[in-house]
């Protein structure tokens, strides 16, 4: 089957034959292949309905000959439809060369349809790699802010060095978004988000943002309305967008984009049912629509692709996870539990069967020299107390079989340099892998940065004094901080991985100044963090 990028890249209401529209149907289904067929049809937005870019623009997912664009039209971005009337809106898009887009390499036009919210969604191709570009859209008589972004390098090129930054867990109403006005003042090749990209907690007014939102903010997410209008709040914060603006990203989600620690199809605490299924599904449209990942993560069937790998040259490849999706139920329950023998259950999996297999072959299969896996929850061991009585469930210490089976695969398969990164702790950890971690003399076969939160407990509550007395009795545990909010800044090259903790003094105001707060080396060929 062709590449629905490479059919969509070129809808610009022109070129799409019959065989192509065949393979595109069959590629994407629902609404997200409706808002191409609509293309020709859209009409021009009237001037009246005020400026439609207000969520800003945002690339992401960069091959060597391209990237994925998005925006979203919503002139009132906190009323349920965004201010858009219900029909179909024609939006232009133009990637150029230049800042003034004298030199337009690839343009094409896309209806922005109310079935997905006015979003829009661009797979561009036919660019070169390693390349700047700007890019832009047009609607209604206005355009965009022009956002800039990068395509990765030709495939298997000798790639000297990589600086990327990544981020989680970014509620709202805990914080301003200050470790984002910092991030922008990097110079970035990518950006990874590992989820929590909302929260679904209803939000009232007052707060640490003195925030004055409309009733409809109050009650948690639940509908499809609901769910879109969150997303849009989040999109509104000018910091957000502006990282959005300068950098491409690579996003992935946590359980909050969806509701808290649920597990595949079943919530946290109850066992599966339409109500929750359908509203999994709901959340899993509204992140589509506003999130710049490809259109193969187009919700089918009410499942989402997020699992995928971005390449950079022969220097570093990232298999980027999806750890909520497919997982089974959590084997010895939820929150803090004793561990327990379903935990090792073959069947028991954070992944899925599936996407098991698609990490293990690829990372076999790769030539790269630093091998990333990003996803949601912490891998490394962390007993609650010194016996190993208890661990947090929601994390990979609930799934011990499946992550000492990947951790051996990886072993297996020689795997170059692995390295975890990771979120939704709201704490820093490092972390020394292990397949056994309970046994001392199990070599450290991978190296694990756990991030902490971008906003997630503010400047009010910290996790330092519940798990730092933890640590000691948890010799793989390199690291621990839990008491800071901020992102984490990477920079590769051919011979050491090097991970920075930017951390913000305060998210209290937007334009706190940021700090080094530690920083650690991997050397090429050695798993393990060093502190520097
Ligand atoms: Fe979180
Ligand atoms: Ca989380």
């Amino acid at each position: 089957m062709s590449d629905p990028r490479t059919v969509l890249s070129e809808l610009d209401g022109r070129v799409m034959d019959r065989r192509r529209f065949l393979a595109f149907s069959a590629a994407l289904t629902g609404t997200a292949m409706y808002a191409q067929l609509r293309g020709d049809l859209a009409h021009a937005m009237p001037r009246a309905a005020g400026y439609p870019f207000r969520l800003g623009v945002a690339s992401g997912d960069p091959t060597p000959n391209g990237v994925s664009l998005w925006t979203r039209l919503a002139p009132e971005p906190l009323v349920a439809d965004g201010g858009m009337q219900a029909s179909d809106v024609a939006v232009r898009w133009q990637v150029a060369g230049d800042e003034a887009f004298g030199n337009v390499v690839q343009s094409g036009r896309v209806a922005a349809v109310p079935e997905l919210a006015h979003s829009v969604h661009v797979d561009v191709t036919g660019l070169r790699p390693g390349r700047r570009y700007f890019y832009r859209f047009i609607a209604g008589g206005e355009a965009s802010p022009v956002g800039t972004t990068m395509t990765a390098p030709a495939a298997g090129a000798r790639v000297s060095d990589l600086r990327f930054a990544f981020a989680s867990c970014q509620k709202w109403d805990d914080g301003f978004y200050s470790p984002y006005r910092r991030m922008a003042e990097e110079d970035l090749a990518l950006v990874i988000h590992l989820g929590d990209y909302i929260y679904e907690y209803g939000i009232g007014s007052g707060g640490v943002r003195n925030a004055s939102l409309p009733p409809e903010f109050a009650p948690e997410c639940v509908t499809l309305e609901r769910y879109r209008l969150q997303h849009a709040l989040y999109k509104t914060d000018t910091d957000l967008q502006e990282v959005h603006r300068l950098f491409p990203w690579a996003v992935t989600w946590d359980d909050h984009e969806v509701a808290n620690d649920y597990s595949g199809i079943f919530p946290e605490f109850a066992d599966t049912s339409p109500e929750f299924l359908a509203r999994r599904a709901v959340a899993y449209r509204a992140y589509f629509e506003h999130m710049p990942v490809p259109t193969s993560a187009s919700p089918k069937r009410d499942q989402v692709r997020l699992y995928r790998r971005l390449r950079y040259g022969d220097l570093a490849e990232f298999s980027v996870l999806d750890t909520r999706q497919f997982r089974t139920d959590n084997p010895c329950g939820d929150g803090e539990q004793p561990p327990c023998d379903a935990g090792y259950d073959p069947a028991a999996t954070m992944t899925g069967a599936t996407q098991e297999r698609w990490l293990l072959n690829g990372l076999e299969r790769s030539r790269a020299r630093w091998n990333v896996i990003a996803q949601g929850v912490m891998m490394g061991q962390l007993k609650h107390d010194a016996d190993g009585g208890r661990f947090w469930q929601d994390a990979w210490d609930g799934w011990p079989g499946q992550r000492a089976r990947i951790l051996q695969g990886i072993v297996d398969a020689g795997v170059s340099n692995p390295v975890v990164i990771t979120g939704d702790w709201h704490s820093t950890f490092v972390h020394d892998l292990k397949v056994d971690f309970d046994d001392p003399d199990s070599p450290t076969v991978a190296t694990e940065f756990v991030g902490t939160s971008v906003s997630s407990n503010g400047d009010f509550e910290v996790y330092g004094p519940y798990y730092g007395p933890m640590v000691p009795f948890n010799p793989n545990i390199k690291f621990f901080d839990g008491d800071r909010r901020g992102y984490v800044l990477c920079t590769l090259d051919e011979e050491q991985w090097r991970t920075d903790l930017r951390m913000v003094t305060t998210v209290s105001t937007p334009d706190a100044p940021a700090y080094t707060f530690a920083s650690f080396v991997v050397e090429d060929g050695r798993p393990g963090a060093q502190q520097v």
